[in-house]
C-alpha cells in the first residue's frame, strides 16, 4: 500500500509556514514503515530536536484506478479516519534550502500516526464537511474542517492518479490546517473526528 500525503492543502497553514497559496496540489509519499497504529507510543527521534505535529483527515482509497476523472473520483473511496504527518520541521527547512527530497523529515519510521478505525462516509455526511481536531495534554491546538481544503478529495484523488495508479488500501493524508507545533516527550496527543475519538497516545 502507498501512503500518499498532500501538502499546503489549507490556506492558514501554507501562511503560518511562509509557503505560497498552491496552484496546482503537491504530494510526497510516506513508506508502509512510517505507520503508527493501535494507539502505541511515538518515540522522539534522535536525528530531530523540531518534530511538529499535522492533524490530517485520512482518505482510503477503495477501488482500483488511474487518471481518475474528478466527477467520477467519488466512487473510489468511502471511508474516512485521521492521523497526524510527524514532520522533523528541522530537516525539512534543511532540504528545502538545499532544494533536496523530503524525505528524511516526512517518511521515516512512526510519521504516519493513524487511528484505529475508518468511519464510513455514509455515517458522516459529505466529505468536505467534517469536523476535526487534536488535543495536546487536553488543549485543542488544531480544528479543522474539510471545507476548508483550496484542493476538494475529489481534486486531489484525480490528481493523484494521473501520475500514480491509485490501489485498493492505499491511504491519502488530506493536509492539515493551521495550528502546527511541536511535541515534547511525556506529551498526549488526541485526534477526533467530530466528538469521536480516533487515537490517543503518549510522546516518549
Ligand atoms: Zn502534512
Amino acid at each position: 500500500m502507498k501512503i500518499i500525503c498532500i501538502g499546503r492543502n489549507y490556506v492558514d497553514h501554507a501562511k503560518e509556514l511562509d509557503n505560497p497559496i498552491p496552484s496546482e496540489p503537491m504530494f510526497f509519499l510516506k513508506p508502509d514503515s512510517a505507520l503508527l497504529i493501535k494507539n502505541k507510543p511515538f518515540f522522539y527521534p534522535d536525528f530531530s530536536t523540531e518534530i511538529h505535529y499535522e492533524v490530517e483527515l485520512v482518505v482510503k482509497i477503495s477501488r482500483l484506478g488511474k487518471h481518475i476523472e474528478e466527477r467520477f473520483a467519488h466512487r473510489y473511496y468511502n471511508e474516512v479516519g485521521l492521523g497526524i504527518d510527524f514532520t522533523a520541521r528541522d530537516l525539512q527547512r534543511k532540504a528545502k534550502e538545499k532544494g533536496h527530497p523530503w524525505e528524511i523529515a516526512k517518511a521515516f519510521d512512526q510519521s504516519a500516526v493513524l487511528g484505529r478505525d475508518f468511519l464510513p462516509l455514509e455515517d458522516l455526511g459529505a466529505i468536505q464537511n467534517i469536523n476535526f481536531s487534536l488535543e495536546r495534554n487536553g488543549e485543542i491546538v488544531q480544528n479543522g474542517n474539510s471545507k476548508d481544503m483550496i484542493f476538494s478529495v475529489d481534486k486531489l484523488v484525480a490528481y493523484v492518479s494521473k501520475f500514480m495508479t491509485l490501489k485498493i488500501g492505499d491511504i491519502i493524508y488530506t493536509g492539515t490546517p493551521a495550528g502546527v507545533g511541536q511535541v515534547a516527550i511525556g506529551d498526549r496527543l488526541t485526534g477526533k473526528i467530530n466528538d469521536k475519538a480516533m487515537f490517543d497516545f503518549l510522546v516518549k
